[in-house]
């Protein structure tokens, strides 16, 4: 088979990501986020898909923002030398917030205690810091409670008044935005609209009001306000129920997963193949061996159901993934060692997508993409062609480009 990309034929396994799906997706959600701004989430290294390669693409795409859970995160975004706006919204007690203000990074605030820890490491920075207020309306995890937050907008103020910080954001996340119809979506943005009431009351004028996840983002109009959070979106993926996608805005998946057959060989009716002999073969056929395994991330969950494609037929994952490899049933169709087996990508020709995989797994697609790692090597794929200068990168203007990891 020939590959999409030059050069890989040694590759045993990559990960290929099309950075210019990522452009396109986030110009997508932009399109249908109206007035309201993009903040491309790049989170866990973009969701397994390379953080600053990704950070670039969305900010072509039109994202004026990139938001990571973790402050390393935003940090190698700044080494990088990306000097759009970045919010990082996971930080435990003693974190390193000077630096975070040093390398203007927005930073999350749920408590009193946290807007003393930022007031402090912003008075030792001579900087003001900037400071998104988060309120759980009714997601149940981080945010402060209803009834702490008057306590904690009249404190922002006070510090506010001080110099030490400005309150630019208030926010809040989305428990069921992938639900349609769940009753808690208009009940949390009802709590968001009176936890705003509140905060303007106490003095404070955030600029940035935001609650939508990608579901929020795509199903949720009313759930826009000043600034979205797409993250699964961006990398191609539609969280809502698969029956809606067909009447929603089309979006690419960025990554194909793929490997070359290490082996192929004949065997007699009644093999068993692999750990446990949970699979025998029913006639004579032809079984596959492919270099990837659960330390790469393959769900061991997927033993069995795992579909995947070689030279253009679906097959499925036959008996136990194991650490390093599984094997594939190929029936009677011809292939040979080297050919290249598709675990999932755009869903082009029938191929499976991320969604099968998580399907097959009892999972959803961001834990497929987000376990992917180890020995998969990244390979990128843009065409370069419509640089607009929004990013001061050292790369990514002409392509076909080929960064490993
Ligand atoms: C991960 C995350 C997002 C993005 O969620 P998606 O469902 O991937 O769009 C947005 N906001 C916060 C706070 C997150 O943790």
């Amino acid at each position: 088979m020939t590959s999409p990309v030059m050069d890989m034929e040694t590759l045993q396994a990559s990960a290929v990501i099309d950075l210019d799906a990522i452009r396109d997706n986030v110009a997508t959600l932009r399109a249908t986020a109206r007035t309201a701004e993009v903040m491309a989430v790049v989170k866990a290294d973009a969701y397994s898909h390379g953080l600053v390669p990704v950070a670039r693409a969305a900010l072509r795409g039109g994202a004026s923002r990139v938001g990571v859970a973790v402050l390393d995160e935003a940090f190698a975004l700044r080494a990088a030398g990306i000097t759009a706006p970045v919010f990082a919204w996971l930080a435990a007690p003693g974190a390193p917030y000077q630096r975070a203000i040093v390398e203007d990074i927005d930073l999350a605030a749920h408590s009193v205690g946290q807007l003393h820890e930022i007031a402090y490491a912003a008075a030792c920075s001579g900087q003001v810091a900037r400071v998104h207020l988060k309120v759980d309306t009714g997601m149940g995890r981080g945010g402060t409670a209803v009834d702490d937050w008057p306590a904690l907008t009249l404190r922002a103020r006070d510090l506010e008044a001080e110099g030490l910080l400005r309150v630019e954001g208030v926010w809040s996340h989305l428990a069921c935005a992938d639900e349609p119809g769940s009753t808690s979506i208009a009940r949390q943005l009802t709590v968001f609209d009176e936890a705003l009431a509140i905060a303007a009351r106490n003095g404070l004028q955030p600029t940035v009001r935001h609650i939508a996840n990608s579901a929020g983002t795509l199903s949720v109009p009313q759930s826009h306000y000043d600034l979205v959070r797409p993250g699964i979106a961006i990398y191609g993926v539609n969280p809502m129920p698969r029956e809606l996608h067909a009447s929603m805005p089309v979006l690419r998946p960025a990554m194909t997963l793929r490997a070359h057959l290490t082996q192929v060989k004949r065997v007699p009716a009644g093999t068993p193949v692999s750990y446990g002999h949970t699979y025998s073969t029913a006639a004579n056929t032809t079984l596959a061996v492919v270099p990837l395994g659960y330390a790469d991330g393959i769900p061991r969950s997927a033993s069995g159901a795992g579909p995947v494609q070689v030279n253009g037929r679906r097959h499925t994952v036959t008996g136990r993934v194991c650490m390093d490899q599984f094997v594939v049933d190929v029936g009677n169709d011809d292939v040979v060692p080297g050919d290249e087996i598709v675990l999932f990508g755009p869903g082009d020709h029938g191929g499976p997508t991320a969604i099968d995989w998580a399907d097959a797994a009892g999972t959803i697609a961001y834990e497929i993409f987000t376990r992917i790692g180890g020995r998969a090597v990244r390979v990128y794929t843009l065409t370069g062609d419509d640089d607009d200068g929004t990013h001061d990168d050292q790369g990514n203007h002409a392509g076909p480009e080929d960064c490993r990891r």
